[in-house]
């Protein structure tokens, strides 16, 4: 199988995954439409460095036919104070470095615009987003508070848009989507054409959080291709695009890259050579540590089944309703997980694709009394905590 990045001949799976729900994040109104949602397998596939690839892992079963977003897709992460807080700073960061102040910002993927508002608000900056998946009574708030500043355009950016010019261009949580991320690259690289100042900014998860620190719940159907900090870099420069800088942030859950045109320095592969053969050895062990802690959570669910207690799930976006999926199973009467608690009220009353949860808000907990709950971002817990203490719901709090 070819890598989809580097077009390397060498790739092989490592991990399968036979039945996973193909959106995790659409909402879906009704038990029974969630329950015969669609699925489908992953086959987790490595581009393995020491035989010459570029390291990264990829669901090699991907179809992209099965994927068709639309406006019921809800992906919204802002509801969360934490997630809120890591975006405000990230956009704060960002200006200050690049000095966008009175510049053209354009945003791929820019969902209701929440992000790129932030940009133009902080810098007096003028933003064009694209997302095919936009649904303009969700951006309103964001385009009226920023006045002939914003404009988005419900389609994905191509080559009709290259007369859109851009002093930096972000993309955030659209990489890792993409069935041919070396095309996608490519062609921003082109439309970039001799703007040679023009920063591009990617935000991706961080696959090396989820094989070293074992974040099982991160691997989901919607993601084709799962990014390490070196791989990512690769990705980059064989595009034509020169890494400046990636670092690793919210929690180490995600993986950002700066990079700007120009002409990709002799050795640079060679470089990363020592990481890339740390993280070799990471994979090569991770399939067994994968099914460790699967058993780790089937024990659990068996303690509470045995003693008829309930237990929730806090988090019903794509590390909720995978974990649902392949360890807890179906809402059937003897499952202790009924419920999955979520912030964002856009998905109260919904179901949990392929499983069949109700996802409730924080305030149902109060009569579902959990003996458990089950956080699934260790990056919320004292936020989570915090709205326990408050609804005076004495429960064991673990993390997935
Ligand atoms: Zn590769």
């Amino acid at each position: 199988m070819a890598c989809p990045s580097c077009g390397h001949l060498d790739a092989g799976e490592f991990l399968g995954m036979p039945r996973v729900p193909v959106l995790c994040n659409v909402l879906l109104h009704a038990r029974d439409e969630a329950i015969s949602a669609p699925t489908a397998e992953i086959s987790l596939s490595f581009c393995r460095p020491s035989s010459g690839g570029c390291g990264l892992v990829f669901n090699d079963a991907f179809k992209p036919e099965l994927m068709r977003y639309t406006g019921q897709y809800e992906n919204a992460l802002h509801f969360s104070a934490t997630f809120q807080k890591y975006a405000d700073d990230l956009a704060r960061s960002l200006v200050e470095r690049h000095s966008l102040r009175g510049r053209r910002i354009i945003e791929l993927g820019c969902g209701d615009g929440q992000f790129l508002a932030m940009l133009c608000r902080l810098g007096s900056n003028s933003g064009l987003g694209f997302d095919p998946a936009h649904d303009p009574s969700r951006s309103r708030e964001q385009v009226d508070a920023s006045p002939g500043s914003i404009d988005i355009i419900s389609e994905y950016y191509g080559p009709a848009h290259a007369h859109h010019t851009a002093d930096f261009i972000a993309c955030r949580h659209v990489l890792e989507h993409i069935p041919r991320p070396d095309e996608f690259l490519r062609s921003i690289r082109r439309t970039i054409g001799d703007q040679r100042d023009t920063v591009v900014f990617f935000e991706v998860p961080n696959a090396l959080w989820t094989i070293e620190q074992m974040g099982i719940w991160d691997i989901i159907y919607e993601h084709v291709l799962y990014f390490t900090p070196p791989s990512l870099s690769r990705a980059f420069s064989n595009a034509g695009l020169i890494p400046l800088r990636t670092d690793t942030v919210y929690s180490g859950q995600f993986l950002t890259i700066e990079a700007r045109p120009g002409d990709v320095p002799a050795g640079f592969a060679a470089g990363l050579d020592h990481e890339q053969r740390r993280i070799e050895g990471l994979v090569d062990r991770f399939s067994e540590r994968y099914r460790e802690k699967l058993t780790q959570w089937v024990g659990v669910l068996d303690n509470l089944r045995r003693s008829s207690r309930r237990g929730v799930l806090w988090g019903a976006g794509s590390k909720g309703v995978t974990f649902l999926n392949v360890a807890a199973g179906p809402a059937d009467q003897d499952n202790p997980f009924q419920h999955i608690v979520d912030i964002n009220p856009r998905k109260h009353g919904c179901f949990v694709a392929g499983t069949g949860q109700q996802i409730v808000a924080p305030e149902a907990l109060r009569e579902i009394r959990p003996a458990v709950v089950v956080i699934m971002n260790p990056a919320y817990r004292d936020e989570i905590a915090s709205q326990l203490r408050s609804l005076g719901v004495d429960a064991e709090v673990m993390v997935a």
